[in-house]
């Protein structure tokens, strides 16, 4: 069962992982490797590393690590095999493969495929259909242009029973679970859509696989809009309507505008704001958010928050904490959306955005903006009502600088408005579960971000005794990158091996088992040296092995390989010198032999001492190990 090893081999060369990685994640060229905001955990300052030539992606936040295959399952929740495939497609590569565990992979395919070409049918019917002329002065008449037409691909569905299901040749069992057609009650296969403009809904690499569908104004049916069923590649609570579009500038700027509509989307490309997504007929959901989070770590929100907000806004505090991100509102006149304003006042919906202020702040002023502060009863019933809305963030210092404006505005006794707000949160609806501090939970996530001190940071390669001390513990601030070889920063073993993954044909056929005293570092290399490439030498190897290989992968080599050798064979040298003396102690014999070596590891030290003075050492200790074997020291 399952897929050759040459082709699973072929599928990972052929993948870019970048560009894969880069549909849910802003990766920035950094050297030779590729750095980014995880995708896996969430985090402000980048973490997560990509070594592109390799196809070797390692998270020093979360540990995260892995190949284009680990990436594909890990995002898309697959069997490896329903990945390995998945990469087949998208590079175009055929596999073999013996058994019907491809169902999944190929039916996901099937659906893809006529998604493509039921969005092409439908677009071309907008631009060439004789019956689409009503809705082209429609959409023209909103400002629509041809150029809006072709870059959002939008569709014209035409009146008809079965005019796409018949064109495209659909049986009945592909229509109903794609989602373009289904089955009447006189047993007729029917087109889903039907006198609607369509927008067609994207993945994040601009296939589609769902279609949203408007009618025109003045139509009988009672649904303005609708939207395909979910289907095996649809699922509306983690698909973002125009993300494919968006991406590149929701990366640029580092923020994302999010809208409920098709055409509120539009309307912000209309007007520069190249950044917008929307919802598909659903609230904004936590998976929504998290997949955004990949790309941008400000959510601005384009949307009439008064309603929907205030029921969500436990659930936008809870995801700036856990997600680490901001979540804003652009405020634009009540009952105005940003399709219409995009027609109406197209320089007040682009200040609407960039003026976007932090929720809580847009809530309060909401409130206020809108009370009678006339009057002292007035004041109070705003101070109340702003309150209950303070009373849900749960970081009591942000709570406090609002009650500070509460108390400016409604004149009102700060302490006053203190014990107000205690009250409240003690008997409100949120009262008692927002109790921790904000500010503790960043701190408690930037310990499992930022902080180097996870296991692989670990010294590994100092001999008995040795302290364990952080190995090349900045490889990611490039700007600090340790150069020196001070205590505890140049481990030879390590960036042998760094050297040994990164630039093979300029240190492995120099390189000997003998100069690994540290286990782990010795299994690491005996594993490089035994493979054909990278990738089988992390697919054999034990786990412990595997993760230092895969993190060694994206951390790039900062030493040239002749000035490590020297120093490997002088520290593995000095160390087996120390050896050799105590052996002395007890056996005369070899006192000469120790002798002579100290000489030569002396030797050694010189900055002037030959490369034969190395090459002497190493064969020395290369003798040593085989006569001794790899079990002596423990
Ligand atoms: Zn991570």
């Amino acid at each position: 069962m399952g897929i050759p090893d040459e082709d699973v081999a072929a599928v990972r060369a052929a993948t870019d992982l970048v560009a894969l990685i880069g549909e849910h994640a802003a990766l920035k060229r950094q050297g030779r490797r590729w750095v980014g905001l995880c995708p896996f955990h969430g985090e402000k300052t980048p973490s997560f590393s990509v070594n592109a030539e390799q196809g070797i992606y390692y998270c020093f936040g979360c540990q995260a690590k892995g190949d284009a295959i680990t990436f594909v399952r890990e995002t898309e929740h697959l069997g490896f095999v329903e990945a390995v495939r998945i990469l087949a497609e998208r590079s175009g590569i055929a596999i073999r493969e013996d058994s019907d565990g491809g169902r999944d992979a190929r039916r996901r395919n099937e659906l893809l495929e006529v998604m493509e070409q039921a969005a092409s049918w439908y677009h071309e019917r907008l631009l060439q259909g004789r019956d689409a002329g009503t809705a082209r002065d429609y959409l023209r008449s909103r400002g629509y242009d041809g150029d809006v037409v072709r870059r959002f691909r939008l569709g014209w569905a035409p009146d008809g029973w079965d005019e796409l299901c018949q064109s495209l040749g659909l049986d009945p069992e592909l229509a109903t679970s794609s989602g373009l057609g289904f089955v009447n009650r006189a047993g007729r296969l029917q087109d889903a859509f039907r006198a609607r403009i369509l927008f067609p809904i994207c993945d994040p690499s601009g296939r589609p696989v769902a279609l949203g569908g408007r009618v025109l104004p003045g139509s009988p049916d009672p649904a303005k809009y609708k939207n395909s069923t979910e289907t095996p590649i649809y699922s509306k609570r983690r698909t973002l309507y125009a993300l494919n579009w968006a991406k590149q500038d929701v990366i640029r700027v580092n923020e994302v505008v999010v809208c409920e509509g098709y055409t509120d989307v539009i309307g912000l490309f209309g007007v520069g704001v190249e950044r917008a997504v929307a919802t598909c007929g659903t609230a904004l959901a936590e998976e929504h958010v998290k997949l955004l989070r990949g790309f941008s770590s400000r959510i601005v929100l384009a949307f009439d928050s008064d309603g929907a907000g205030q029921a969500a806004a436990g659930r936008f505090y809870e995801w700036e904490r856990k997600l680490e991100l901001d979540v804003v509102v652009a405020a634009m006149p009540v009952g105005s959306d940003p399709a219409e304003l995009a027609r109406t006042d197209p320089e007040g919906l682009r200040r609407a955005v960039e003026g976007a202020r932090p929720f809580l702040q847009f809530r309060v002023e909401r409130i206020l903006d809108g009370a009678d502060l006339e009057t002292a009863e007035g004041r109070a019933r705003a101070a109340d009502h702003a309150l209950a809305a303070v009373g849900e963030h749960p970081d009591d210092l942000v709570r406090d600088q609002y009650l500070m404006q509460v108390s400016e505005r409604c004149r009102l006794d700060p302490l006053l408005l203190r014990r107000r707000l205690e009250d409240l949160r003690r008997s409100g609806p949120t009262g008692g579960t927002a109790g921790g501090r904000h500010g503790s939970g960043r701190a408690e996530t930037a310990d499992t971000t930022g902080g180097y001190g996870g296991v692989w940071q670990e010294d590994r390669s100092g001999g008995p005794g040795s302290r364990r001390q952080p190995a090349f513990e900045t490889q990611l601030g490039g700007s600090h990158r340790p150069r020196g070889r001070g205590p505890g920063e140049f481990r030879p073993g390590l960036e042998a091996l760094r050297l040994a993954i990164h630039r093979p044909d300029d240190i492995l056929p120099r390189l000997d088992r003998a100069l690994f005293r540290d286990e782990l570092q010795r299994m690491a290399f005996d594993g490089l040296i035994g493979s054909a490439d990278l990738h089988h030498a992390i697919d054999r190897a034990p786990l412990e092995v595997r993760e230092l290989l895969v993190r060694l992968a994206v951390e790039e080599p900062v030493a040239e390989p002749e000035d490590v050798i020297v120093q490997l064979v002088r520290d593995v040298a000095r160390a087996e010198l120390a050896l050799v003396v105590s052996e002395a102690r007890g056996a005369p014999e070899l006192a000469r032999e120790a002798i002579e070596m100290a000489a030569r590891v002396q030797e050694l030290d010189d900055p002037a001492a030959s490369a034969e003075a190395t090459d002497r050492l190493l064969a020395w200790l290369v003798v040593r190990s085989q006569m001794s074997g790899a079990g002596r020291r423990s």
